[in-house]
């Protein structure tokens, strides 16, 4: 994808579709830990408004939460990832004995999961479950499981409810294909 290559913004899953979902999952979240406090860590930056639904919806199934926030930059992202990830804004919250929930916005790859999955096991949580909104599993390059999945989704670039392409779209309700391929069947944003 070259910067400056026009593209539009095809439709993939509505607002609607998504609200539906996270309630579905606050379900089984619920299910599983229901009774407990839970810490929920957010990837930055792309699973923020992901994350802010799924706790309100948890709170509205009487789950107290915690909130933390992890950033890790993963390298060579733009072809095929080479799995090097590295930690920018590490945990500060105390892990250990917890209840913990990992959200992201895609699992890709795998490396970026996969890698924080370890650090946060090493801090030693009683329970640690990882949720992703979105799975493009044709990609995974490493074997690893998410314990719950919004949507699987093609191998293509998605962009909206937190998602960018270059530092735009996340407030997108949303979710959308950035295509390049056919620039007449979407929108132009
Ligand atoms: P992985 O390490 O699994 O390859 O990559 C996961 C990260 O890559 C996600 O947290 C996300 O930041 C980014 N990523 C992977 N696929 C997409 C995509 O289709 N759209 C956007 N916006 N980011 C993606
Ligand atoms: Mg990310």
């Amino acid at each position: 994808m070259s910067e400056n290559q026009p593209f539009q913004l095809l439709p993939l899953i509505s607002e609607e579709q998504i609200k539906n979902r996270v309630e579905k999952l606050a379900d089984q979240i619920a299910a599983d830990f229901g009774g407990f406090e839970l810490l929920v860590i957010g990837l930055l930056t792309g699973s923020f408004i992901f994350m802010a639904d799924t706790v309100r919806a948890l709170h509205r199934r009487g789950i107290k939460t915690w909130i933390d926030f992890i950033r890790v930059e993963s390298y060579g992202m733009e072809s095929a990832s080479n799995g090097k990830v590295e930690m920018k804004y590490p945990l500060s919250s105390p892990i250990e004995s917890r209840h913990v929930l990992l959200v992201d916005d895609i699992l890709d790859t795998g490396y970026t999961l996969q890698f924080v999955k370890k650090y946060v096991q090493q801090k030693n949580p009683k329970v640690l479950k990882t949720c992703v909104l979105l799975d493009k599993p044709s990609r995974r390059k490493v074997s690893i499981q998410p314990d719950y999945v919004g949507f699987q989704v093609p191998d293509a670039f998605i962009v909206g409810y937190g998602l960018d392409y270059q530092y735009q779209f996340r407030e997108l309700p949303g979710l959308f294909i950035v295509s390049f391929e056919n620039p007449k069947s979407g929108f132009t944003p």
